[in-house]
């Protein structure tokens, strides 16, 4: 099969094996030519980790940067579609299968579980998993990213919403298809929506998987645990961290809290940690995101502080979590953002916000790295990739 980038509104509804395997291979090769993690670090580098949203943006990184910066096991969890012989598989099938093949070829033990995280029968999977394979945790990265869960308790399905809270929000966008800049109005969300995304993207999910591991002795001796979370500034807030989405990510907060006191049992540590805006599918569902991003990367490249997701993991991986580097807010969280909310960055993002138009988008932002960042989420536009070479979309995970 010939396989050419499918793009439908803010998703590409295919991916290219090769393409992602390269891409996994240019993050494994950023996190070698960093050296080992943890050198000297008191507690050690972790040696068992279970990554739950493994397979694309942060949660593959993070992965990536356990097993080949710290050398460690780990068994991922994602939500992926395997290949057919005639359709390919989603990109997050085709990254985990090169992460996997990779560890193990050195040596390293590498096993997926693919499904739906929130269900009982996915953390049963992976229960059986550990006891059966790998054995206690010494870390967990939850790293999901969803527009919707049922709860197995109730069998309630939930769908997030991407909403201001209080009063509508007009705010210019890009539509990344055709390319036009618009102001877009959002409308407020209902208390409904609020509690929908709370449901979603909050910390109820994470608390039952730590308690769940807990319970079953799978926590090891001083085993951390985080999740990741966005805040911004003033020019986000309105349809992010003051929106629903904002909501959930300060339950997170409060689900930290209740996780790092049963974590001081076992002398453990539960942080969250703030990460940079980036290209990812999830982010490019949220409608300001493209634009914001397309701004933020073109100020950052120029200023030379421009980060992707393994950049951004391996340091808050090698300088906080395992390290003694650490930038810790007042309320407890690791903070990877400091660069992207400097006000000189931020007041740059805004002056540009204002005067961006369809016409000069390309030349005021980085919109064309947008672009192709987006497309190399899905394994296209790699430089080393024959893109006209019948390739074969099944591959064994
Ligand atoms: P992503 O879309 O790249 O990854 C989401 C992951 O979750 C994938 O591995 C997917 O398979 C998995 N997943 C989704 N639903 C699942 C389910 N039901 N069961 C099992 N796995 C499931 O997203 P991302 O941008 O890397 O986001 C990860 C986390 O990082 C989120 O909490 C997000 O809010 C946070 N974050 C993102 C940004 C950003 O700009 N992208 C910035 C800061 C923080």
């Amino acid at each position: 099969m010939i396989i050419k980038p499918k793009v439908r509104g803010f998703i590409c509804t295919n991916a290219h094996p090769a393409g992602c395997a390269a891409n996994v291979q240019q993050q494994i090769d950023h996190v070698k030519s960093q050296g080992p993690i943890a050198e000297g670090f008191k507690g050690g580098a972790p040696k068992n980790v279970l990554v739950l949203g493994s397979s694309t943006g942060y949660g593959l990184a993070s992965r990536i940067t356990a097993a080949f910066g710290c050398g460690a096991n780990t068994l991922g969890v994602f939500f992926e579609k395997p290949p057919t012989e005639k359709r390919t598989g989603s990109a997050g099938y085709y990254n985990s299968a090169a992460m996997q093949q990779a560890a193990r070829a050195e040596g390293l033990y590498a096993e997926s579980i693919n499904g739906d995280a929130f269900s009982d029968e996915i953390k049963a999977q992976v229960v059986e998993t550990l006891k059966r394979d790998m054995g206690p945790v010494d870390m967990v990265v939850y790293s999901l990213a969803s527009p919707r869960r049922t709860d197995p308790r109730t069998g309630v399905t939930y769908n997030s919403a991407l909403k201001p809270i209080g009063e509508a929000v007009t705010m210019r966008g890009i539509n990344t298809d055709t390319l036009v800049v618009e102001e877009v109005t959002a409308e407020p969300a209902t208390d409904e929506d609020i509690a929908n995304t709370v449901k979603v993207m909050g910390g109820e999910d994470w608390e039952w998987w730590m308690d769940l591991l807990m319970k079953e002795g799978l926590l090891a001796e001083g085993c951390k645990t985080t999740a990741y979370t966005y805040i911004g500034k003033e020019l986000t807030w309105p349809l992010y961290g003051k929106a629903t989405i904002g909501m959930a990510k300060q339950d997170l907060d409060r689900a930290a809290e209740q996780i790092g006191s049963k974590l001081e049992t076992i002398g453990g540590e539960c942080r969250i940690s703030v990460l940079k805006a980036m290209v990812t599918q999830a982010s490019s569902a949220i409608p300001i995101m493209p634009l914001y991003i397309s701004i933020l990367y073109r100020i950052m490249k120029d200023e030379g502080s421009h980060e992707g997701c393994i950049e951004q993991i391996h340091g808050l991986f090698d300088g906080q979590l395992y390290g003694e580097d650490r930038h810790i807010d007042e309320a407890g969280r690791l903070r990877m953002d400091g660069k992207e909310l400097r006000d000189e960055v931020q007041s740059q993002v805004k002056e540009l916000w204002g005067t961006v138009t369809t016409e000069n988008v390309m030349q005021l932002t980085d919109l064309k790295g947008y672009k192709e960042e987006f497309l190399k989420l899905f394994g296209f536009g790699i430089p080393g990739v024959d893109y006209d070479a019948d390739i074969n979309p099944e591959v064994d995970l």
